[in-house]
């Protein structure tokens, strides 16, 4: 290759910058996406899209609109302290989860836990505010289980990437404690209640869940504060999930002796 040549090359890398396909619709972008906030893989007009909950009007389930679940008298006891969502569950987020749970796009999970990260800065902001805990807040952090079958089905567990976007902000370990025994679909029309009976016995914790809390005790100075977990999953539609887990993780922390602080983020709230 001529001096000429390699000059001219990189004039013409220099005036056509390269391009890329936008992760999420598909058009071709330039490299590096939008930009904003880290989404090198998305478009400016996708980026947009993302129908974020920065503010929510649920201080319980973290919903973005006016909430009658929570306040709803004669409400049953709730086994986690407060729910947060990344965004509201919309037509276009509703799409970009079928196409990573569903259509086996996985290259769509770094999306996922760069959205997890933003939405965890602003959780930890407001449990700091309010608790004057401002590093360290959890222990540790898990997820909610798929079944051993759409393990095999699909290959991989969206709430375990998921978990891990908000660990790195969170600065805790990720703890698998839970396991499915079956697989229950999310149905919009079930109620709170049917949910609930349907998800009996569903959570269990795995063999040794107790002995990978108690590690983490471990590399703690002795403490009498309640264990402090985050569980992570893709949906809050009735809140149920989030409560039968809970159970289950109080009830790990009930055997090493401790009491538990159950707190839930999602990637969307319906
Ligand atoms: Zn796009
Ligand atoms: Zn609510």
């Amino acid at each position: 290759m001529s001096w000429k040549d390699i000059l001219s090359s990189s004039l013409h890398q220099l005036l056509a910058p390269s391009t890329q396909t936008c992760l999420t619709c598909g058009k071709m972008i330039r490299s590096g996406g939008c930009g904003v906030n880290g989404f090198t893989e998305i478009c400016a007009a996708c980026y947009v899209s993302i129908p974020w909950i920065t503010v929510p009007r649920c201080p319980v389930c973290g919903r973005a609109v006016g909430c009658p679940d929570c306040s709803r008298a004669g409400q049953a006891e709730r086994y986690f302290q407060i729910n947060r969502s990344v965004v509201q569950y919309n037509a276009a987020m509703r799409e970009w989860l079928a196409q990573y749970k569903f259509r086996g796009r996985e290259s769509l999970g770094p999306l996922f836990a760069q959205m997890m990260k933003l939405a965890m800065r602003g959780m930890l902001k407001e449990l700091s505010d309010r608790s004057g805990v401002s590093r360290g807040f959890f222990d540790g952090i898990t997820f909610v289980p798929v079944s051993e079958a759409r393990m095999l089905e699909r290959g991989f567990n969206q709430s375990r990437t998921l978990a891990y976007g908000a660990a790195n902000v969170a600065k805790a370990p990720v703890l698998e404690l839970l396991e499915r025994s079956r697989h229950t679909e999310k149905q919009s029309f079930k109620n709170r209640k049917q949910r609930l009976l349907e998800l009996k016995g569903v959570f269990k914790p795995v063999p040794d869940a107790a002995g990978k809390l108690e590690k983490v005790f471990l590399a703690q100075p002795y403490s009498l504060s309640p264990v402090r977990l985050l569980l992570v999953d893709d949906v809050y539609t009735t809140g149920s999930t989030v409560d039968t887990c809970a159970l289950a993780l109080h009830d790990i922390c009930g055997k090493l002796g401790r009491s538990a602080e159950i707190y839930s983020v999602t990637w969307a709230r319906s």
